[in-house]
């Protein structure tokens, strides 16, 4: 990967002023751009001058280029000083000295403080209908007596002399590749850029306090275990004025005796016993929003499925309910008494009889000639 000259992807001179780059660079951006020239190469002609105007335009970046070159400091690395310069390792931070990239830290701007996160575990059926609660959670304030400096009021804060506030120092290296700057932390100020001679009495300097914070949460109904609720500006502080972060309640459900849910669907077991399922019944059923009669037909088997519809979850996203799924378990009746036996063996006669006289191949009639040679 050859790279041109950026003067010569503009075409012009060395010594070319801020209003001949510019020009220049009009020009051929208007020519290059992708939405008005269709040859094949445009988009990277394109991207070519913009590259060489965004470093000439520059007065810092134009002075860094003129010093090393595309060889000296940066070779192939130039291109890719978004991401691409991160492959050459330390030379990351190179780039960042040279074009103020963006993974620059200057301590004295605004950052946005921390997201915190808190699990909020709810009853099966909160999470159904939802509610409000208040939750107390620890978090860093910005100190009230010191108003986040970190110093005690009435005392002055100091721009760190080591690296005038900007919280890095540079060391300079020789290398192959020419002079090179490498930044590390400065360690007279921790980073900060900020000396503070007298600290503030009530966060020792930290700027920041950790106080239990009540936030009023509302919890939409219908959640689903591991879905976020993002109260936003109610993360930590931000640093040198800029804004919260967010809270993230992550929720978890707890486990019901008899309901499970799928989605916006619930699911659970219906136990009846084998005269409700032989005869058919109407039994009242729990769902979530109260009994519901269910009409149980004459020759229900295990594992059949009755659905109640709208009888699930509301969607937390307002579309609709989900259903109830009720799957059939037909319960073999223990601890008989004599009389209930009596009238189960009468049954089987009367069933064996029938069963007789039902056509050839009936599953029991199967079932039973394959224990024949046994008896
Ligand atoms: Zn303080
Ligand atoms: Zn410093």
């Amino acid at each position: 990967m050859s790279k041109r000259d950026y003067y010569e992807v503009l075409g012009i001179e060395k010594g070319a002023s801020k209003d001949e780059i510019k020009k220049a660079y009009r020009k051929l951006a208007r020519k290059y751009h992708p939405d008005v020239n269709k040859e094949a190469d445009a988009a990277d002609k394109f991207k070519e001058v913009k590259e060489a105007y965004e470093v000439l335009s520059d007065e810092n970046k134009r002075a860094q280029y003129d010093q090393f070159g595309h060889a000296g400091a940066s070779g192939q690395g130039f291109g890719g000083f978004g991401g691409g310069a991160e492959d050459f390792g330390g030379f990351g931070d190179i780039f960042d000295m040279f074009f103020g990239g963006g993974r620059r830290r200057d301590p004295n701007a605004p950052q946005q403080g921390a997201d915190l996160q808190y699990t909020m575990v709810l009853d099966f059926e909160e999470a159904i209908f939802g509610k409000e609660t208040d939750i107390h959670i620890p978090k860093e304030e910005t100190c009230d007596s010191c108003s986040g400096s970190g110093a005690k009021p009435g005392t002055k804060v100091d721009t760190c002399s080591h690296c005038h506030g900007t919280g890095q120092l540079n060391q300079e290296q020789n290398t192959p590749f020419g002079r090179v700057v490498n930044r590390r932390v400065c360690h007279y100020c921790s980073g900060s850029g900020k000396i503070i001679k007298e600290k503030c009495n009530t966060c020792g300097g930290a700027g920041k306090v950790k106080k239990n914070k009540k936030i009023h949460i509302k919890i939409p109904a219908g959640i689903d275990e591991g879905q976020q609720i993002r109260v936003s500006g109610k993360g930590e502080p931000g640093i040198n004025g800029g804004p919260a972060g967010d809270l993230f309640v992550v929720i978890q459900i707890r486990a019901h005796d008899f309901f499970e849910r799928e989605g916006d669907n619930i699911y659970c077991e219906l136990p009846i016993n084998f005269a409700q399922a032989a005869l058919g019944d109407e039994i009242e059923v729990p769902t979530v929003h109260g009994k519901v009669k269910l009409k149980v037909p004459a020759g229900t088997q295990t594992g059949k499925m009755f659905r109640l519809k709208g009888k699930g979850a509301p969607n937390v996203r307002g579309r609709g309910h989900g259903d109830q799924l009720l799957k059939v378990r037909i319960v073999t009746p223990t601890n008989l008494t004599d009389k209930q036996k009596e009238l189960l063996r009468e049954f089987n006669e009367l069933r064996g009889n029938e069963e007789t006289e039902e056509q050839d191949g009936s599953f029991f009639k199967r079932f039973r000639n394959a224990f024949k040679g046994n008896d």
